[in-house]
């Protein structure tokens, strides 16, 4: 990450998967919400896939292929192939990701996830609706996969956004250096960090990595920045009543109320498969709102302000 003050550099680039504008749950007002790539982590649950990998990434559609083969004439690599029941077969241990493949699929049915783009690049779309930041207090929000494993594009976006009085919040899931977390504070306004679960054995089984680092980061940004918790919250893995109660706890610690709980969805389950991946939680069910609701009661127990996501 630069040392330097001013955010001159323009010219550094990130990997970008997704630019969602007008987004009005990722921080206060209206927002621009940047998607990075790349995350530390691998919850069981994560409904964005394509974040996980830092560098731009093949979807294959399976339903839209029409089997006209021009894509394993188009692989340079030798990594798209004819499956002996004539469909095709990826092998992603041999693609680059080179996209050669898309521009020759007729049918869509191939995509690249992740597009390398420079600061500024991505400025010229946030700043398209600065207007509606100006009136809604909104800004840009970074979220990912995890936006601190691109330190330096991070912080040079964050400092180009405040030069131009465009509010910065960073969504985190806040396993990252210590001292790469405080340099980008230098330019966030508002910090939303999740929390998956309380017991680091229990985290490590559920995201790949222990809670440590993560709850002592939570200290450093509780001290110098407004901060809201949120909890992905996925049936049976980390709603206990145990687990909730030693969050509330924790956050009485920090001083925090604000809790905002994100439930459980399968959305992403269908993007495994276009990467070629497994998805580790099978068929498990959404919650239905009362179970929910239930939740949030339990929180609001504690003295908590809950939200629903
Ligand atoms: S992205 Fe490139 S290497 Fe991968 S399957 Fe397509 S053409 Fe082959
Ligand atoms: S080029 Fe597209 S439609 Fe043709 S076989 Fe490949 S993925 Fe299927």
């Amino acid at each position: 990450m630069s040392n330097s003050k001013g955010a001159e550099k323009t010219n550094i680039t990130g990997c970008v998967f997704n630019i969602e504008r007008f987004a009005i749950r990722d921080g206060p007002g209206i927002r621009t919400t940047v998607f990075l790539k790349g995350c530390p982590l691998r919850c069981l649950w994560c409904s964005n896939p394509e974040s996980m990998q830092p560098h731009p990434q093949l979807f294959h559609f399976v339903h839209l292929c029409t089997r006209c083969y021009r894509c394993v004439k188009a692989c340079p690599n030798g990594a798209t192939r004819v499956g002996p029941e004539g469909a095709i077969e990826i092998d992603r241990s041999l693609c680059k990701n080179c996209g050669e493949c898309v521009d020759a699929c007729p049918n869509k049915a191939r995509e690249m996830s992740g597009k390398i783009m420079t600061v500024e690049e991505v400025l010229e779309e946030v700043k398209k609706d600065s207007l509606f930041y100006q009136n809604s207090g909104g800004g840009i929000t970074a979220s990912g996969g995890e936006p601190t494993h691109q330190p330096e594009f991070l912080w040079h976006l964050f400092a180009k956004s405040h030069e131009s009085a465009i509010h910065t919040c960073l969504d985190t899931c806040g396993y990252v250096k210590t001292e790469t977390l405080q340099g980008i504070l230098e330019h966030t306004d508002l910090v939303l960090y999740d929390i998956k679960h309380m017991d680091p054995a229990r985290h490590k089984e559920l995201t790949g990595v222990d809670n440590s680092l993560i709850l002592e980061n939570a200290r450093v940004v509780a001290a110098s920045r407004p901060m809201t918790i949120r909890v992905p919250l996925i049936p049976g893995y980390n709603d206990s009543e145990e687990n909730l109660n030693a969050l509330s706890k924790f956050m009485a610690e920090l001083g925090l109320k604000r809790i905002d709980l994100l439930p459980y969805h399968a959305l992403g389950k269908q993007k495994y498969e276009r990467l070629g991946m497994e998805y580790k939680l099978g068929d498990l069910e959404s919650y239905e709102s009362e179970q929910v609701a239930a939740i949030k009661t339990v929180l609001e127990s504690y003295g908590l302000e809950v939200g629903v996501g």
